[in-house]
């Protein structure tokens, strides 16, 4: 029988504020444990908390730009938990009246447009963090204790481990292109769990699901859904039924584990957090923010394609970041060849980027700089060729491509009376290659002009060369 997955995913972004949810303790990354905490974050009694104003403007951010319906009142909720890392017991969330409900976002898997519905995006705040280290038990960090999250939770619209994927990096795409959030898995900042059941193709009923936690990168997001699904799968081909569960990811052993049995919503004993009043979100302010939101990835991406003509596969390159896009944009304002500079930006700078590791922004060319390069080889000044070397000396030495041009004498020679002599020497000492070209085979040709290269040190117009070796060749043939 043939299966189809059931996916639904709920994210959690950390917010890029300074300070936490409901106190001014700072939310700094990688602070010595237990420096950024106050009776408020550490749920002392009499402590109150107020609510962080720049975290409200941030989720509505995200909801406008995830097409969410803005609820003009929403509720904080208690959700009541015992956990070593919940100094307080509770973790101020919302429940019933969310933010910002039913979104979509969209995204391209292997060209085809796809697209997600969300259920809801709301604001809670993070727990603290436990280390657990050799014998000696576990330790115990509040810093992270009350940072601000949005939680956005998908519908099960998502069928394959890449459709996942492929939404996580759209929403990651969004909250940087926003400014909210870093992004940043490794540390935390970005989160998944993934609710998964399998069913036969074809069938509407929802199998039993399984949530999937720890998912921490792209790559183990989808290693571990497409292990989950295939372990639901031989359990219903066995006979055997899937248990509501969560269980966690284990990276190393590339399998997923039991953790828990699956809590109800009224496991949590939600109630509203009497020490908050209603968030009320009138029209005024959400226009206010729609005004701060720039081009997002999808529009650029789309702008890219129609003004620039570029393929989606070019234009969704470019616009990884906001900060690429805007590259390629500084370097058209000078040299308006659109394709060339789109070529050697996702060749020779992408792979640079990759190769060092580095952003856009430590890129050592300024767009302007590399926009004269390109003009030189569009021009004929230099070869193609020699470009790249002098793209990379320009990155070794600083100095500007006219300079280095100049300096090492890398004008591209297009004068034939110039390359005229030694072609002839080229011809007169190479007698094989001549009787094979006589004989009929052209492919000889590149030889010929191989070694014209290797004479001009690169420097000779690859056309030019190409003319006149068969202009000469075909001489000799007509010669007899
Ligand atoms: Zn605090």
């Amino acid at each position: 029988m043939e299966y189809e997955a059931v996916i639904g995913l709920e994210v959690h972004a950390q917010l890029k504020t300074k300070t936490k949810l409901f106190c001014s303790c700072s939310t700094e990354f990688g602070a010595e444990p237990n420096t950024h905490g106050c009776p408020v974050c550490l749920g002392l009694p009499g402590s109150l908390p107020v609510l962080n104003e720049e975290a409200v403007n941030y989720a509505i951010k995200m909801a406008l730009a995830t097409n969410c319906r803005i609820n003009e009142t929403s509720i904080f909720a208690r959700k009541n938990y015992f956990y070593p890392d919940l100094p307080k017991g509770y973790q101020i969330s919302q429940y019933d009246k969310p933010l910002a409900e039913e979104g979509f976002v969209e995204f391209y898997v292997d060209g085809e447009k796809k697209r997600v519905r969300l259920i809801r995006i709301h604001i809670e705040e993070d727990a603290g963090k436990l280390k657990h280290e050799g014998s000696d038990g576990s330790l115990f960090d509040v810093n992270r204790a009350g940072t601000p999250l949005i939680e956005i939770v998908s519908y099960p619209d998502i069928r394959t481990p890449k459709e996942a994927s492929e939404y996580m990096k759209k929403l990651r795409q969004i909250l940087l292109y926003l400014g909210i959030s870093d992004g940043n898995m490794e540390e935390g900042s970005l989160r998944c769990d993934a609710n998964i059941s399998v069913r036969p193709k074809g069938t509407d009923k929802l199998g039993t699901k399984t949530e999937l936690k720890n998912l921490n990168s792209f790559r183990n997001l989808e290693k571990a859904i497409e292990y989950e699904i295939e372990r639901q799968i031989s359990l219903i081909e066995n006979g055997e039924k899937v248990v509501q569960e969560t269980r966690l990811w284990d990276p190393v052993k590339n399998v997923t584990r039991a953790m828990r049995s699956k809590e109800e919503a009224h496991d949590y004993r939600y109630f509203p957090e009497p020490d908050l009043v209603p968030l009320v979100v009138n029209e005024e302010w959400i226009s206010n923010i729609k005004e701060t939101i720039e081009e997002l990835p999808n529009e650029k991406i789309e702008r890219f394609m129609k003004d620039y003509n570029l393929s989606y596969y070019e234009a969704n390159l470019l616009c990884e970041t906001k900060e690429r896009a805007n590259y390629y944009e500084e370097v058209i304002k000078i040299h308006p060849d659109y394709k060339q500079v789109a070529n050697w930006m996702l060749v020779e700078v992408y792979r640079y980027l990759n190769d060092n590791n580095i952003e856009i922004k430590d890129f050592p060319i300024k767009p302007e700089d590399l926009g004269e390069l390109l003009k030189f080889i569009k021009d004929g000044k230099i070869t193609n060729n020699i470009g790249k070397k002098v793209f990379q000396k320009m990155i070794e030495t600083g100095k500007k491509a006219a300079q280095i041009i100049e300096e090492e004498g890398l004008v591209q020679i297009s004068d034939t009376s110039e390359l005229d002599a030694i072609a002839d020497e080229i011809i007169k000492n190479s007698p094989k290659q001549v009787e094979k070209y006589l004989k009929g085979n052209e492919k000889v040709l590149g030889y010929f002009i191989g070694q014209l290269m290797r004479e001009t040190k690169g420097k000779a117009n690859p056309q030019i060369a190409n003319q006149l070796f068969k202009k000469k060749l075909e001489e000799l043939k007509n010669n007899g």
